[in-house]
């Protein structure tokens, strides 16, 4: 008998104008983001990593159709918190560096400049309650992490891994009391090494009792230290998440989902 499972349910896509309503840093390179527009009312989005497609036009997303939207240079995102009644949409932004389309965006846009939001396409959900945790990325995987935690039960038991370019402090984290954070500082030179070095050292008896959720995001050389971890647990590949979320020298990345 397992204590949760994961069911995967379908969406249908609908693509939707926003604007840029407002921004703030958490830390030098890293920038929390309000979307506003009539088109997000009814906006839902049921899964902790649950993903969107974010447009950058380069002009008012609402004037185009659906087909010239889509034509349009477009990157991941995980929707963080929205208000589908008041029609807005927060989304988290690593900014890394001069590269890209998307982090560069969340730096650069003026208020009040337009994006499109594809999605999300499907949703994959917990059913029931894990018995232990374990939630381990990188910046990239912090708003799905956050999403993750904010449906923790009070009492959930287990551990946090993030490899991040900064101390922790500032990406304002909380944890229920039993659930363990761990800030590893990324090597510039080689993303997810941290991560995948802490991944492979986690002894078995780091690892929560019982029937284990667990969720690895970063950079593409994250997948195998995580599949290998979860074999070494003995946790139920079927019913974990480990994902590349981007990837080195590869810009817009396209993972497989
Ligand atoms: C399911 C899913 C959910 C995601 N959710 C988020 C999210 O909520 N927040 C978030 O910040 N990212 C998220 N990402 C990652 C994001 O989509 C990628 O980082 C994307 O490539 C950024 O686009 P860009 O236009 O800034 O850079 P790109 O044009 O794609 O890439 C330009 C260059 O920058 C490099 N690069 C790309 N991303 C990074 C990075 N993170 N660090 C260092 N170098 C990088 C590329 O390798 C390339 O060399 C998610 C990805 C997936 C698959």
């Amino acid at each position: 008998m397992t204590a949760f499972s994961l069911a995967r349910r379908p969406k249908e896509l609908v693509f939707r104008a926003a604007r840029l309503a407002e921004r703030r840093f958490l830390a030098a390179d890293y920038v929390r983001v309000r979307l506003e527009g009539e088109a997000l009312r009814g906006f839902d989005s049921p899964g902790a990593d649950d993903h969107i497609r974010v447009f950058f036009p380069g002009a008012d997303a609402a004037a185009l159709s659906v087909d010239e939207l889509r034509a349009a240079p477009s990157r991941e995102y995980t929707p963080l918190a929205w208000d589908a009644a008041a029609g807005t949409l927060d989304l988290e932004f690593l900014v890394h560096g001069d590269e890209g389309i998307a982090g560069r965006w969340a730096v650069d846009a003026a208020i009040g400049d337009s994006v499109g939001v594809g999605g999300p396409r499907g949703s994959l959900v917990i059913e029931g309650e894990p018995e232990g945790w374990l939630l381990a990325g990188d910046e990239t995987a912090l708003p799905a992490i956050r999403r993750h935690i904010g449906g923790m039960p009070r009492g959930a038991r287990g551990l946090v891994v993030i490899e991040a370019s900064g101390a922790g402090t500032e990406y304002e984290l909380e944890t229920p009391e039993g659930v363990r954070i761990e800030w590893l500082r990324r090597d510039a030179t080689a993303p997810a090494a941290a991560l995948a070095a802490r991944l492979g050292a986690l002894t078995g008896d780091e690892r929560p009792a019982g029937d284990v959720f667990a969720f690895v995001a970063a950079e593409q050389a994250i997948v195998k230290p995580g599949r290998e971890l979860l074999a070494r647990w003995g946790l139920d590949a079927e019913r974990a998440v480990i994902k590349g979320y981007w990837r080195r020298g590869d810009a817009g990345y396209h993972a497989p989902h």
